[in-house]
């Protein structure tokens, strides 16, 4: 649901800010970033993308740590160089008091950085949990130290959460989905392609490596990473493919507690829980109940000894980032090396500010709404939220496709939406979480044994409404169909390039305007419309309505399945339908808004562009990102969102307003004809 890309694994955990204060008057004595940024060499009608963005693109290369460079580059640096003061200034702190956030972010971070400890200390401190696992005599020692890793780090069998009912979305609910893979999907088991078999072939020498990291001699590290390869393989070939996981109906299946245990006998889910933290449950969600019950067989099937190695691997791969070079550089080199095509780590103090946003990024937010928020960031953001709302309920009054019955229904839908922008009123209690200056892993995984604690402990409560999921200097933003809610962190404000004065409205809308609507969208997309005002999984189309609407989305998915990548690998249309329905109902509103604004009626030009141009180039820049191959290779392959250029060319070639800027005719590459162009909202 969320607006960007999901971090990989254990790396670069995306989280950003930058400050954006706003003074008036649009002079532009800086050189405006939207003109600067366009290649002159490449024409709009061929590539709007590059043409966009080319420049910015040939000025500034991918730093060798980095597997894209672009906006959010520049926005994430700006943050961590304010996470980096708040870290080194509380590292410093000899008095801090205890239980403080500066005691907790400044020994967190003293950890991560003490590469002389790090190193002295090797992989030392996960020794005992690696012996446990040694130690493991059958297969319901197995589901202990499965349960185990899970409360502090890596998911291995399955996915297990705490969750809402997707039907009662006031109750909490125990939730079991397909998982237990150390590659990102399926697909990368079976793909046939070249590049999907080399990564198969590195991943297994990588396993191998890691096994002699943990003193397996040559043999026996070769032999275990064969077997754990073959093992991954068979919960793999019963998993569904990504695709076959969109659909909330499907992955909704409740069933009392004793029926989990007849699908899946061999593991004995009262014992998982109970090494969870959980007390007994009545009944369960399995999403996928097929796969699970694969795993069960696979947990006789497979010998003891594959499924140890199976679980230390596991355990280890999730923790390699935070104990000494050797063991992260192994893991870095598959992880960010092959799959992402990243030549070299990011640099020490980088890596500790991101996992410190990332274990302690309440307390971080904390500081940043008071020291780097601009002043009026959240009025700001919430005038351009309501704008967007007020235009996506005219739009659906418009419609020409749904009965009135259905419009009523997504109207009420659309105003009984939370809109929730900033920063959260209350701030969770991390009291009970425990840092200090011994060992960095350590400090991770209690971190990570908070959070899921915290998530767990919502069970059988009332479900709190106003909670956030995300921290006011993460870029990006979010849907939660249960809440029927959207959320949109403070940093949002931040457009680079435009600090010291004001951006003006084809910017803003374009940038944020766009965002709050990609949001809202998710509402209405494949999944989301499926979801009622209150957040229940309940159907509220006419049949007729729902057929139409599908037959909409259907088109999107053709649309995006046409465009080519990296070698000959397509985009998914179906995985990514929801985030490119949201891009496109996103970018819709987002102009329907700007052109409301005096900017647009009294054609004003800035910069020497006309309120269109910067309209779509403002969108362009929203996107402005380029990426290495093998991380584009992997996102198309593993992440719902579809990637940059296509996020723009895709819903800009759907609107006619942008073959009239752009002066775009049949027969140009950028060129859809009528029939063809999507409009869904
Ligand atoms: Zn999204």
């Amino acid at each position: 649901m969320k607006k960007l890309i999901a971090p990989l694994f254990a790396f670069a955990v995306i989280a950003l800010m930058a400050a954006c204060n706003q003074p008036k008057n649009t002079v532009a004595a800086e050189p405006d970033a939207l003109a600067s940024n366009i290649d002159s060499t490449v024409k709009p009608q061929d590539d709007f993308f590059m043409y966009a963005n080319g420049r910015w693109f040939k000025n500034h290369p991918i730093p060798a740590s980095e597997k894209q460079n672009g906006l959010w580059q520049m926005i994430q640096d700006t943050i961590n160089a304010q996470i980096l003061n708040l870290c080194e200034t509380s590292a410093k702190l000899t008095n801090a008091e205890p239980g403080s956030a500066k005691q907790k972010i400044g020994d967190f971070y003293f950890t991560a950085t003490d590469s002389i400890s790090l190193n002295k200390k090797g992989i030392s401190d996960l020794k005992a949990d690696l012996d446990n696992i040694d130690n493991i005599k059958d297969i319901k020692g197995l589901i202990t130290e499965a349960a185990y890793i899970h409360t502090v780090s890596g998911a291995p069998l399955f996915n297990f959460e705490v969750g809402q009912d997707d039907r009662i979305s006031s109750k909490m609910a125990v939730r079991f989905e397909q998982g237990g893979l150390s590659l990102p999907n399926r697909s990368f088991y079976f793909d046939m392609d070249g590049r999907a078999q080399d990564v198969r072939e590195k991943f297994v020498r990588h396993i191998c490596n890691m096994f002699k990291l943990m003193g397996y001699d040559n043999d026996k590290a070769a032999k275990a990473a064969f077997n754990l390869m073959k093992l991954e393989t068979e919960i793999a070939r019963s998993s569904r493919k990504r695709e076959d996981t969109r659909d909330p109906i499907k992955n909704y299946n409740k069933m009392s507690f004793r029926q989990l245990n007849t699908i899946a006998p061999n593991i004995d889910w009262q014992l998982f829980l109970t090494g969870v933290g959980m007390n007994t449950v009545d009944s369960v969600i399995v999403c996928q109940p097929e796969v699970i019950t694969a795993v069960s067989g696979y947990l006789k099937s497979f010998p003891l000894e594959d499924w140890k190695n199976y679980l230390k691997y596991h355990y280890i791969r999730s923790l390699a980032s935070y104990v000494d070079d050797k063991t992260y550089m192994e893991t870095f080199d598959f992880y960010g090396k092959v799959l992402i095509g990243v030549k070299e780590p990011k640099p020490r103090w980088k890596r500790a500010v991101e996992e410190t946003d990332n274990s302690l990024g309440e307390l971080i937010g904390q500081v940043y709404v008071t020291d780097y928020l601009p002043k009026g960031t959240k009025e700001k953001l919430q005038q351009i939220g309501n704008d967007i709302r007020t235009v996506y309920g005219e739009r659906i009054k418009n419609l020409d496709w749904m009965s009135p019955v259905t419009k009523e229904k997504a109207i009420s839908k659309l105003n009984h939406m939370m809109m929730k922008v900033g920063y959260p009123d209350k701030w969770k209690d991390l009291s009970a979480l425990k840092v200090d200056r011994q060992s960095y892993v350590k400090n991770v995984m209690s971190a990570n044994r908070w959070a899921f604690n915290y998530q767990l402990n919502k069970y059988g409560k009332p479900v709190d409404r106003t909670e956030w999921d995300m921290e006011p200097q993460t870029y990006n933003a979010y849907y939660n169909p249960a809440n029927n809610e959207i959320v949109v962190p403070g940093c949002n404000i931040i457009i680079p390039g435009y600090e010291r004065k004001f951006a003006d409205d084809a910017l803003l809308y374009a940038v944020i305007g766009a965002t709050f609507g990609h949001e809202m969208t998710h509402g209405f997309d494949d999944q989301g419309s499926q979801y009622d005002e209150q957040g229940n999984l309940n159907n509220w189309w006419t049949a007729e309505d729902n057929a139409k609407f599908h037959a909409k989305t259907k088109m999107i998915v053709e649309q995006f399945n046409n465009y080519v990548v990296v070698d000959s690998l397509h985009i998914n249309g179906s995985m990514t339908q929801g985030e490119n329905i949201a891009d496109l109902g996103g970018t819709m509103f987002a102009y329907e808004a700007f052109k409301k604004t005096k900017q647009f009626t009294e054609n004003q030009i800035i910069a020497g562009l006309n309120p269109n141009q910067r309209f779509f180039l403002g969108y362009a820049y929203a996107w402005m990102i380029n990426t290495r191959p093998e991380a584009l290779a992997n996102q198309v392959r593993s992440n719902e969102h579809s990637p940059a250029p296509y996020r723009v060319i895709g819903p800009v070639t759907d609107m006619p307003e942008f073959f009239t800027t752009f002066n775009v005719k049949p027969g140009d590459k950028m060129w859809r004809p009528d029939s063809l162009r999507v409009r869904i909202w």
